[in-house]
């Protein structure tokens, strides 16, 4: 029989995956955290039961919360990732020369202690000398930043928890004043089959702040759905505008060029949750 994790993605569905072994499992201060061992994705960050990153699909997730925005800046300098505690966005954010200095500010040091561990292909470059690491509510932190970046992403998990706040109107409010004159930012906004009122209302929140807002998605097979979806705030520059000069090579596994564009091109029932 075996050991299977079932995540429930809503009350009647959800998706399981069967596990060789449990390397870690605790209750934190602020959520419950499993890594596992599975038999088909590889190592498995859990929290609360949600499955956060696995070994064999980060890729997607990684490339597309970083790539989209940083090209979309003309030359990133300082960045803040909010969240992100396995270092997958971190590792991404290091491939552009631009950047001199990636900020990651995680509420719970478990996430960074357990996924250096476990997810070293993941968390690898959480001690690169470009990266500061901080134990700290995101929400503060953006609360006590005033024109300090120039591109930041949100990497939180689901609006449970620690993470409600991370949703609100407010926070984007915060993340405007946070940002340079001509900075932007992208928080991953969940899945459009099981939480297009979520969608809906981020968009609108931020559609009232930034001047281009925008909403792209990607394929990532063991999140809810399957069907990801990523929101855009720009003060400026758009990411349907980058200049073909602007792209140059890193490497990558999902993230192109021509899917740069094409991530913003939404099926009707997505493109409708975008309409006022
Ligand atoms: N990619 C995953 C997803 O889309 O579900 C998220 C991965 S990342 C591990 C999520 C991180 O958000 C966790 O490490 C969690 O500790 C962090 N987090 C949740 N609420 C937070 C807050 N208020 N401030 C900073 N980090 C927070």
């Amino acid at each position: 029989m075996g050991l299977w994790f079932t995540e429930k993605q809503t009350e009647n569905f959800g998706i399981t995956a069967k596990v060789n072994r449990t390397h870690h499992t605790e209750q934190t201060d602020f959520q419950k955290l499993d890594m596992v061992e599975t038999a088909e994705w590889g190592n498995m960050l859990l929290l609360d039961d949600m499955v956060m990153t696995t070994e064999k699909d980060e890729f997607v997730y990684h490339e597309m919360v970083a790539h989209v925005p940083l090209f979309t800046h003309p030359n990133p300098k300082k960045v803040l990732v909010v969240g992100g505690g396995d270092g997958g966005v971190i590792r991404e954010i290091l491939k552009h020369p631009s950047v001199e200095k990636a900020v990651l500010v995680d509420i719970d040091g478990k996430v960074m202690e357990y996924s250096k561990k476990y997810l070293p292909t993941i968390a690898g470059k959480l001690s690169d000398p470009r990266v500061e690491v901080r134990v700290a509510d995101g929400f503060v932190h953006i609360a006590e930043s005033k024109k300090a970046y120039d591109v930041i992403m949100v990497d939180s998990t689901e609006p449970v928890g620690p993470a409600v706040n991370l949703f609100t109107k407010g926070f984007y409010a915060g993340i405007a004043n946070a940002l340079k004159d001509d900075g932007l930012f992208v928080a991953q906004t969940d899945n459009p089959w099981f939480k297009s009122d979520l969608i809906r209302q981020v968009f609108q929140d931020v559609a009232e702040i930034f001047p281009v807002t925008r909403l792209y998605t990607a394929n990532i097979p063991t999140y809810p759905s399957g069907l990801w979806t990523f929101t855009l705030g720009s003060k400026i520059h758009d990411p349907l505008k980058v200049k073909e000069e602007r792209f140059f090579d890193i490497e990558t596994k999902y993230y192109t060029k021509d899917l740069h564009f094409a991530s913003f091109v939404l099926p009707k029932f997505v493109k409708d949750l975008t309409d006022k």
